[in-house]
């Protein structure tokens, strides 16, 4: 095939809870993560085409390099909609030709009739027959699959595409698909319910491939829940993972996200702090039992949700938590319990959304029958608007929403979180992180924007002191904290 000028473009993602906007400034990063897909795409591309790739989360994208690509390949997730319209103006005032794939694509390609290409569900299966046929000068604009991809034959990401100095974390793949079937969650219509995981030798390939190119630090486990396969963890991942981490002096720390039943299997949470991850996003959701049911997030149901969170914390890894409101079963009452839940927790990360149909799952389609979908999601559930009519009163649910954001993140119960968490933490592992000059400057900015500008600079100095005193070894966690909770206030101020 003729070599061919591909530009690979990310797409800006708005202010979100999780685009850590206002903290990354504080160690002068541009983005917290790489985009893996377009990075693994671009390394299922002929070696012989060349490849830039421009992440509007780092830089602006230039005329004159969309004018040098023969190619836009564009990725992208619900969330990023509004960068993606952009870069399609701009890439048809200029006769740039696209190609799309990616979640926002594959789950509404109705919607962009104007791409050239779309390249949907997952490409090791759906590219090779759209460039076969690009080849041939017979290229349709839609290329779909029924089928799951063999994992074990994704190639490495062609990390050489960017410059890690950019990013607060790498993060690579494990395992793709979720075994449960919550109604809300659109993992299992992409990705499907039978999990699918890569080798070890490419997990290990994986990371000598990260190491080689000089990074140290975080690494997250993108998967939506890495524990699909336990026994496969526990008996060939964890441990070859392990005996890496150890021969390469532990150059890594990992965060994952995972379901709930990692509290029932202490072996299972052992391993992987030994491994070094020392954090987990549990996808709580609610305290109420009826509507845990009504969205079939059974493995949450008739257990003590705060004692598994605490056996997990007490294990060594921190719990991030995520939380909605809004289910048709949700009391009056339910705003009040979700603030109780969560100061008791001592979950400092609880990204609490309002619920919202994404397009697709079973919650969407029942919605859609009952006829009370309103609009389309905007794929940020921290947005404060709903695309549906929800049962409670709809300004009951706004405003009960609005009381639990300004209630947690409120210096008095936010800093209140943390020292309830570090109180109880008790990590097995050595602290992996290392020196950097960043960090200090971290620490320093902290203490002027925080504890000098701040308006929470009280708290600020009462946890400094606080775990100085009494859990010295955990200071530059506290002080990540002080730093994370600034972000989430400024996030959610616009509303507020
Ligand atoms: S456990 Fe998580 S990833 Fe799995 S279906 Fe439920 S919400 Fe989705």
């Amino acid at each position: 095939m003729m070599a061919k000028k591909i530009l690979l473009v990310y797409p800006k993602y708005p202010e979100t809870f999780w685009g850590f906007k206002y903290a990354i400034k504080f160690i002068s990063k541009k983005s917290v993560y790489p985009p893996l897909g377009l990075l693994t795409v671009a390394a299922l591309l002929p070696s012989s085409w060349e490849k830039k790739l421009v992440d509007l989360n780092v830089r602006t994208l230039r005329d004159k390099e969309l004018k040098w690509a023969d190619y836009v390949f564009i990725s992208a997730m619900d969330v990023q909609k509004k960068s993606v319209k952009e870069i399609i103006g701009q890439c048809q005032k200029l006769g740039t030709k696209i190609v799309a794939g990616g979640p926002l694509f594959t789950s509404n390609p109705d919607q962009f009739p104007d791409i050239d290409y779309l390249v949907l569900n997952e490409a090791e299966i759906t590219l090779a027959p759209f460039l076969k046929d690009l080849q041939n000068g017979t290229a349709k604009h839609l290329y779909f699959s029924d089928t799951w991809a063999n994992i074990e034959k994704t190639p490495l990401p062609l990390w050489q595409l960017i410059n890690f100095k950019n990013y607060t974390a790498m993060n690579i793949q494990y395992s793709r698909g979720c075994p449960f079937n919550c109604d809300f969650c659109d993992i299992t219509i992409l990705y499907g319910r039978q999990v699918r995981t890569k080798n070890k030798q490419q997990i290990l390939t994986e990371l000598n491939s990260l190491y080689f190119l000089g990074w140290r630090g975080v690494v997250f486990i993108v998967d939506d829940n890495f524990i699909g396969n336990t026994v496969k963890l526990k008996t060939q991942i964890l441990p070859a993972l392990i005996n890496w981490t150890k021969k390469n002096k532990q150059p890594f720390t990992f965060h994952t996200e995972s379901s709930i039943n990692l509290a029932d299997d202490p072996e299972l949470i052992s391993l992987m702090v030994q491994t070094g991850f020392n954090t987990v996003f549990i996808g709580i959701e609610t305290v109420h039992e009826e509507s845990l049911a009504e969205c079939g997030k059974f493995q949450n149901q008739n257990r003590n949700l705060i004692e598994s969170i605490k056996k997990i914390q007490r294990l060594g890894l921190q719990v991030q938590g995520g939380f909605i409101v809004g289910f048709d079963h949700d009391p009056q009452s339910i705003f009040d319990a979700q603030i109780k839940f969560i100061q008791k927790s001592g979950i400092i990360t609880a990204m609490v959304g309002l619920l919202n149909a994404v397009r697709g799952t079973r919650l969407y389609q029942r919605l859609e029958q009952e006829k009370r979908l309103i609009k389309s999601f905007s794929g940020n559930n921290t947005d404060f608007s709903l695309n549906f009519i929800p049962k409670m009163n709809s300004k009951t649910l706004l405003a009960g929403y609005k009381k639990i954001i300004k209630t947690i993140y409120a210096p008095k119960y936010y800093y209140r979180r943390v020292k309830t968490f570090l109180g109880e933490y008790r990590p097995l592992t050595k602290n992996r992180g290392q020196f950097k000059l960043c960090y200090l400057m971290a620490l320093l900015k902290s203490v002027l924007r925080l504890g000098i500008l701040g308006k929470e600079r009280w708290y600020y100095w009462g946890l400094f002191f606080w775990t100085l005193s009494t859990r010295p070894k955990l200071f530059p966690l506290a002080i990540t904290f002080s730093i994370h909770g600034f972000h989430y206030r400024k996030i959610f101020e616009k509303y507020l």
